[in-house]
């Protein structure tokens, strides 16, 4: 008996996840990771890539999973040297004076 404890988009990230689990010595055990992409199709609901581990561990593992999905990171602000302007970090250029990022 187990528990699913994750829906990955990728291979790769179900991958991550187990790799993560195992590290805090959770058993962790993948399915429809195989299936992914032999179609060539997008992939449906069902053949996305499942993470699964005992139920004793599930609680502890939805923990770690969400501690470690990857999130995009929120960028810093910068401030433009042609005209001083604060610029969200999403934004490459200065929106005031289309001047680019400096570099760092
Ligand atoms: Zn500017």
């Amino acid at each position: 008996m187990k528990v699913r404890v994750y829906i990955a988009d990728t291979p790769a990230e179900a991958w991550h996840i187990r790799n993560v689990l195992e590290q805090h010595n959770i058993v962790a055990h993948l399915r429809n990771e195989t299936l992914f992409g032999a179609t060539g199709e997008i992939p449906v609901l069902e053949s996305l890539p499942e993470v699964w581990v005992a139920p004793g561990d599930a609680a502890e593992a939805e923990a770690l999973i969400k501690q470690n999905r990857r999130q995009p990171e929120p960028s810093a602000n910068w401030r433009c040297e042609q005209c001083g302007e604060s610029i969200e970090g999403v934004f490459a250029v200065c929106w005031r004076c289309g001047a680019p990022a400096a570099e760092p």
